[in-house]
């Protein structure tokens, strides 16, 4: 029985080594694109091919915060289903969350 207990831990170790790794590449991220970065999802604004050169799209969470147009055509799929993605669950906060971290 103890080789599925160990089995188990291993799985959940691997997968908080990845979250991990995803954390920092978003913090990478971050620093990349500075004010152009996506705070959704940590890309680059308003795409990776066009960095700064114009604007993004508006979220529709608050009709303020600039992300990148992938974001702005997500969302407004996410709209139409009634199922938008709160900023609270954005890439961005895992970043605050976990900077001491990395
Ligand atoms: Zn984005």
């Amino acid at each position: 029985m103890s080789g599925i207990r160990d089995n188990f831990v291993e799985k959940f170790q691997e997968k908080a080594k990845m979250r991990a790794r995803i954390r920092n590449l978003q913090m990478k991220e971050h620093l990349v694109f500075g004010k152009y970065t996506c705070l959704r999802c940590g890309g680059a604004i308003p795409s990776f091919e066009r960095i700064g050169q114009y604007p993004g799209a508006l979220s529709r969470t608050d009709n303020k915060t600039e992300i990148c147009s992938d974001c702005g055509s997500n969302e407004a799929l996410e709209c139409m289903r009634g199922l938008l993605t709160a900023q609270d669950r954005w890439a961005i906060q895992d970043v605050i969350k976990n900077s001491d971290d990395i």
